[in-house]
């Protein structure tokens, strides 16, 4: 399959704009094939009001024909087989191994919203059936459900090209919601965004679904996703990246005369406390296990470990020293984009200009342009505590060890702390216990919290919470991953009085879907 590099307004391709760009090889080093034509706010336009129009059909097709389409998207993707694989690998520099298994987290988490679709009890049927002759007064039949919101906007990430991207977790959870999607094609992986893009509007054609349930619109810069925020019709907004831009679009939506809900997933420095017993006992597994964390993926994850907080005072520990050393061995990798490059160096050279920020080591740089080069730096609480710029994320393969004297120093750094993504605790079994008031602390702070494992890596499933207060996203509330992201674009409905023959098949008595029901206070089935 050719890359074109049009926009897809619904199934109609489109190249209105005069603006063009092309996707670029950080290997390489090379601008690639072909051109690709920013949309157009006529392209914008056009895409929202096929949205809308698809709505009005898609929102009434019932559960299992949308499982039906999200495993036909799955089908799909996988059927493009090398072709996706090669393009993905030649817009990021990520390894083949990395972009098959992406895929397939990619085309499993499909197939997950599918299988919760399908079963239905997800639109959270609650019925009180009336009592006429309740005194004082009668209580009316009243039953609720989840409906969806509408056309949602997608802004994928540029580190996760499947999986956070066009056909990725917040397209997979609307789509799953019976919402319609305007995607804004990530513009450093737009041949990759095509072609997953193909494979949703073929998946649509083949099990029936309206023309506009899926439009990709292209453009570097703020112009076209703008667009689409102000879009009058569009509901929602599902966006991963960059704190900037996902902060920029909230604030767009809250000006809006109708203003909408972003989903943002942002940044974060996921802490890592390292407490004394393990920090000494296991100092050489520690440091294994940190050092492939930090480095894994070049450090282009939202939960790198971007902070290390040991209880070392002012001694560099066995353990961090073991951690410098690791680090030093690391080879630099190619980031995902010249840009990522220069964010990484200018935030390290922001972290290394700072006082009493000590360099602990850092790894062997290579030949490619776009390599980021591993580090290790080392500073302590009070810096920490007294210096904003400590606390900033540094998107790439580095961490920074905040070296605190004392228990209290946990819980106060731990205070300190924005909100997160994740947060991690290692220790030994036998101190774990003692430190309940830090985790009390931190979970006020983050969305998932970790015993003596990594935060990197983040299981697809039903309890994964990918989220947390605000820096880390723009809705406390809120999950990205797992199968509660469909809740974000849903909201619930309440009909009073109505007669079966209006209700919908998930609030009838008799239950003909076989869903589960909170009925009268009871969760059952029947
Ligand atoms: P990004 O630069 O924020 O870009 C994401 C998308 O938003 C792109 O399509 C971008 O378009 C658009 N955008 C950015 N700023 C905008 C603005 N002011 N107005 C309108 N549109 C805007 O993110 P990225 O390139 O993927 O950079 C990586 C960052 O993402 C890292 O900081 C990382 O921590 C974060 N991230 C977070 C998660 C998570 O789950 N929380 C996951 C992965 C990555 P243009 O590029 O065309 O402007």
């Amino acid at each position: 399959m050719t890359v074109t590099g049009e926009n897809f307004v619904g199934t109609r391709k489109s190249a209105q704009g005069g603006q063009t760009f092309r996707a670029f090889d950080p290997v390489a080093n090379a601008a690639l094939d072909p051109e690709f034509h920013s949309a157009t706010e006529a392209e914008v336009d056009a895409a929202a009001k096929l949205a809308e129009e698809a709505f009005q059909v898609y929102r009434r097709k019932s559960g299992k024909e949308r499982a039906a389409f999200l495993v036909k998207i799955a089908e799909e993707i996988e059927a493009l087989g090398d072709t996706l694989i090669n393009r993905c690998h030649q817009e990021t520099g990520l390894p083949l191994a990395r972009l098959q298994s992406e895929r397939g987290r990619t085309t499993g988490q499909l197939r997950m919203f599918a299988d919760l679709v399908s079963e239905g009890s997800w639109v959270d049927a609650r019925i009180e059936t009336a009592l006429p002759d309740r005194q004082p007064i009668p209580k009316p039949d009243l039953r609720s459900m989840l409906i969806a919101l509408g056309p949602v906007g997608v802004f994928g990430a540029s580190n996760f090209p499947l999986a956070f991207s066009v056909a990725g977790g917040d397209t997979a959870s609307a789509l799953a919601a019976g919402c319609t999607v305007v995607c804004k094609a990530h513009p450093s992986h737009p041949g990759t965004s095509e072609l997953v893009a193909n494979a949703i509007l073929r998946a649509a054609e083949k099990t029936g679904m309206p023309n506009g349930v899926f439009s990709l619109l292209h453009g570097p810069g703020p112009d076209v996703g703008l667009a689409i925020v102000r879009h009058p019709l569009i509901q929602a907004i599902g966006f991963t990246g960059s704190f900037g831009g996902g902060k920029a679009l909230f604030d767009e939506a809250a000006k809006r005369p109708v203003p909408i809900p972003v989903y943002a997933e942002m940044g974060s420095i996921n802490p890592v406390f390292i407490l004394p017993g393990a920090q000494n006992s296991k100092a050489e597994e520690l440091s294994n296990m940190v050092s492939a964390s930090v480095t894994l993926g070049v450090g282009q994850f939202c939960t790198n470990p971007g902070i290390l907080v040991t209880q070392s005072g002012s001694q560099v520990s066995e353990f961090e020293k073991m951690l410098a050393k690791k680090i030093e061995a690391c080879p630099a990798g190619p980031m995902l984009s010249p840009g990522i490059k220069k964010n990484y160096e200018s935030g390290l050279n922001n972290l290394k200009s700072q006082p009493d920020v000590e360099l602990l080591s850092q790894g062997k740089a290579d030949g490619v342009s776009t390599a980021g080069v591993p580090h290790v730096l080392r500073t302590n609480v009070k810096n920490f505590l007294t210096n904003h710029e400590l606390g900033k994320e540094v998107f790439g393969p580095s961490t920074l060890i905040v070296a605190s004297e004392s228990r209290e120093d946990l819980l106060t750094v731990a205070n300190a702390m924005e909100g997160q993504l994740t947060a991690t605790l290692i220790g030994t079994l036998e101190e774990l216990p003692d430190y309940a008031d830090l985790v009390s602390v931190l979970e006020r702070k983050v969305g998932r919290l970790i015993v003596n494992g990594l935060p990197t890596g983040v299981e697809v499933c039903h309890a994964m919470v990918h989220g947390g207060p605000f820096p880390a996203t723009t809705d406390s509330r809120s999950t990205s991953v797992g199968t509660a992201a469909i809740f974000r674009f849903a909201r619930a409905v309440c009909y009073q009085g109505f007669p079966q023959s209006l209700l919908p098949d998930e609030l009838k008595d008799g239950n003909p879907l076989s869903i589960w029901r909170l009925v009268n206070g009871q969760r059952t089935k029947s």
